[in-house]
């Protein structure tokens, strides 16, 4: 059993309010729990402080699983209590650059003056692990990762328990550069890591006006988020990094938009903050 909960679905900048209240003003934060009691974090955005508060108190070891360092996906880490308990084994899993490892980058952030505690005076037992680096296992979990299209080396994740499986691109531009999208599967970005799962979360940041003005800003049209899901052969598509200057009515506008012209072969889920999901078989 793999249940994933969502505590951070916008996308670029915190936009809390009144009228992102329903889709919610955190960003990009995603846990998965096993049934053996396992916990990953997909990202570490604002939505992981809510998501620390309903952990078990008898939780020994997590791993934060980051797709890459932009903001929205690491400002939330210098918040998560787990970083100061000297009987947590924290681990944390993202990409290096080809400049600097893991470790440096992160530092960029978890020092002054940007932040007032060093990352190497962090009282819990801090583990980095350097990704994509093949296929590992955490608890109950095979995790995969691939880079794909976003600016700055940026991951996406595979997780599979037994058949279940789970996607998770959150920060994706797949039809960059390419005249018609979608084109043929084995050289799209992020395909292998959404074949045929069963939950694909997935950025839908613009709608077809916008994206024109910002191809090349790393996400993805609404149209383009749907077509990768259909070439991908999801079962459930759930859109999620919403645009800031998107309000609850604007998503719920643009998602019933798009399934009616569209009319997709998958169950399309709007990405609301609080949602859960139980994953279930992969298509194959
Ligand atoms: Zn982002
Ligand atoms: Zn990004």
């Amino acid at each position: 059993m793999m249940r994933v909960t969502l505590w951070g679905t916008r996308g670029s900048l915190a936009t809390p309010g009144a009228e992102t209240a329903r889709y919610g003003g955190n960003t990009s934060c995603v846990e998965v729990r096993g049934a053996d009691g396992t916990v990953l974090i997909l990202d570490a955005g604002t939505g992981i402080r809510r998501l620390a508060a309903s952990l078990p108190p008898s939780l020994r070891r997590v791993d934060v699983l980051l797709t890459h360092l932009h903001m929205d996906h690491i400002q939330g880490l210098g918040f998560f209590p787990p970083l100061y308990d000297p009987e947590i084994e924290v681990h944390v899993w993202g990409p290096a650059s080809t400049t600097l490892g893991l470790r440096a980058r992160l530092m960029r952030y978890l020092s002054p003056p940007l932040f007032p505690v060093n990352l190497r005076d962090l009282p819990c037992r801090l583990t980095l692990h350097e990704v994509p680096c093949g296929d590992f296992d955490l608890g109950m979990f095979r995790v995969s990762s691939a880079l794909v299209c976003h600016p700055g080396p940026t991951v996406g994740y595979r997780i599979a328990a037994g058949g279940e499986v789970l996607s998770y691109l959150p920060d994706h531009e797949p039809a960059l550069g390419v005249r018609r999208f979608p084109h043929e599967a084995e050289w799209t970005s992020g395909y292998a890591l959404a074949s045929g799962v069963d939950l694909l979360l997935h950025d839908a940041q613009y709608d077809h006006h916008e994206y024109p003005e910002r191809v090349g800003w790393g996400h993805s049209a609404f149209e383009h988020a749907f077509a990768f899901a259909a070439l991908a052969e999801v079962r459930r598509f759930v859109p999620i990094h919403h645009d800031p200057a998107h309000d609850d009515h604007e998503i719920d506008r643009l998602i019933a938009e798009a399934v009616s012209t569209i009319n997709p072969p998958f169950a399309v889920i709007p990405g609301t903050e609080g949602a859960v999901f139980e994953v279930g078989p992969s298509a194959r």
